[in-house]
C-alpha cells in the first residue's frame, strides 16, 4: 500500500498508541470523581496539558479539550459570535478555509451575522489592503487559516494579525491551525484562538484543541455540570488526551528535517507531472511541500482516484469535486470551474519513501496514459 492522502488523517503512531492502550488500562477512574483512582486520571490531564502547554507555548488554562478540529472551530466562532454580538455582528473569514468554517459562517449568518471574505492574490496570499479596507468597528472576528487544507497555502499570520489589531484592537483573531501542526512551526501568540486535531499527527481520531487566550471570552456551547471545564463540561477523554500530548511532542520534533526530506519528494514529483500535457500544478510558492494538489484536464478525479486504488495508492479529491462541483480554494485562486471540479491531492509524510514515490509515479503513468486515452475516444 502506498498512501498519499496524510493530510486527510494519518496512521497512529505506536509510541502514541502505546500511550492510549496504557492510560485506557491503569487511568480508568473518572477524573472527576473524589476517590484516590479519580485523583489520579486527574493528575494524569494535568500532566499532559503542562506538557502540551509548553509544547504550543500556551498558559495551561489556555487549552481546550474537543473532538477534534470541527469542534474547535464551532467553538471559536461560535463562541465568540455569542460573546461579543452586543459589541458587532460582522465577522471576516478568508477564502481558502476549510469547509467547516463556512458551514459555521452559513449558521451564524442565519442568526443574523454578517460574514465577509477577504480576498487573495493568485498565490493564495491574503490581499493585506483588502484586510484593512474590509474591518470596521463592528468586526468581532476574524479567522484565517494557517496552512489551506487543498493547496498547502500558508498565510503569513503574524502581519495579519498586525493589520488586524491596527485597525481595530478589539477584533478578535482565530486560525485553524489543523494542517500546520507537526508540518511548519506554528505560533500561537500570533492569534488569540486556534483549532487543532490530533489525528492529523499521527494520535488517535476523536481527540482535538482549541487554544483560547485568557484575554478572550467565549460563550459555552455546551451546558453541563463540570465547574472547571467549563467550555467542554463532562468526563474528559483521559487516554485521548495523554495521547495527544505525546502525538504532540513527537509531531513538533525535527521539522526542519523532515520538511527538507518531503521537500525532494515534492519535488521530484513535480518536475515529472510537469511533462504531462493534460495536467495542472496547482499548488503556489506559498504551499507546503506536504500537499501537492493537481488538476486533470479530462479525466474525472474520482475516476482517477479509484484507478489507482487498484494500485493500492491511496490519493485524496477535495468532497466538493466527488460530487461534480467546484473547490471553493481553487476557485478563489484560479476562478476557472474545470480547474476547481478536477483537482487531485498529493499529500506527503516524513513517512513518504523514495520508493513508493518511484512506484507511485509508475503507476500514475500507466493510469493516466489509459484513462487518457479513453476520454481521447
Ligand atoms: N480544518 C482543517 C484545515 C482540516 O484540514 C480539517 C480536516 N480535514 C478539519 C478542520 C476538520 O478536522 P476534524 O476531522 O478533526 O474535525
Amino acid at each position: 500500500m502506498i498512501y498519499l492522502d496524510y493530510s486527510a488523517t494519518t496512521p497512529i503512531s505506536l509510541d502514541v498508541l502505546d500511550s492510549y492502550d496504557k492510560a485506557s488500562k491503569e487511568f480508568f477512574g473518572n477524573p472527576n470523581s473524589l476517590h484516590s483512582l479519580g485523583i489520579k486520571s486527574k493528575e494524569l490531564i494535568s500532566s499532559a496539558t503542562k506538557q502540551i502547554s509548553e509544547l504550543l507555548g500556551t498558559s495551561e488554562n489556555e487549552i481546550i479539550y474537543t473532538s477534534g478540529a470541527t469542534e474547535s472551530n464551532n467553538m471559536a466562532l461560535i463562541g465568540i459570535a455569542m460573546a461579543h454580538a452586543k459589541k458587532g455582528r460582522h465577522i471576516l473569514v478568508s477564502k481558502l478555509e476549510h469547509p467547516s468554517i463556512y458551514a459555521i459562517c452559513e449558521y451564524l449568518k442565519n442568526l443574523g451575522f454578517e460574514i465577509g471574505y477577504i480576498e487573495n492574490d493568485q498565490d493564495g496570499l491574503i490581499d493585506f489592503e483588502d484586510l484593512k479596507k474590509k474591518i470596521t468597528p463592528e468586526t468581532i472576528l476574524v479567522s484565517v487559516c494557517a496552512v489551506n487544507s487543498e493547496l498547502g497555502i500558508r498565510e503569513p499570520l503574524k502581519m495579519i494579525r498586525q493589520i488586524i489589531k491596527k485597525e481595530n484592537s478589539e477584533t478578535i483573531f482565530h486560525s485553524d491551525m489543523t494542517q500546520a501542526l507537526g508540518k511548519v512551526s506554528v505560533n500561537v501568540r500570533d492569534v488569540d484562538l486556534a483549532s487543532f486535531s490530533i489525528h492529523k499527527i499521527y494520535g488517535p481520531k476523536g481527540i482535538g484543541i482549541l487554544y483560547k487566550s485568557n484575554l478572550v471570552r467565549v460563550t459555552p456551547l455546551i451546558q453541563g455540570s463540570s465547574k472547571e471545564n467549563v467550555l467542554r463540561p463532562g468526563t474528559p477523554p483521559v487516554a485521548l488526551i495523554a495521547a495527544a500530548a505525546k502525538a504532540i511532542r513527537l509531531g513538533i520534533q525535527d521539522l526542519d528535517r523532515k520538511e527538507t526530506f518531503i521537500r525532494k519528494l515534492k519535488e521530484k514529483i513535480v518536475s515529472e507531472l510537469n511533462e504531462y500535457e493534460g495536467i495542472t500544478i496547482n499548488s503556489t510558492k506559498y504551499s507546503i511541500p506536504h500537499i501537492l494538489n493537481i488538476s486533470l484536464e479530462n479525466i474525472k478525479p474520482e475516476t482517477f482516484i479509484h484507478a489507482m486504488e487498484e494500485y493500492e495508492i491511496y490519493l485524496g479529491t477535495n468532497t466538493a469535486c466527488a460530487s461534480g462541483e467546484e473547490s471553493a480554494t481553487l476557485m478563489a485562486l484560479y476562478n476557472d470551474k474545470k480547474r476547481a471540479s478536477s483537482s487531485v491531492r498529493i499529500s506527503l509524510s516524513y513517512l513518504t519513501t523514495t520508493e513508493e514515490i518511484n512506484r507511485f509515479l509508475n503507476c500514475f503513468q500507466i493510469v493516466y496514459n489509459r484513462l487518457n486515452s479513453l476520454t481521447a475516444i
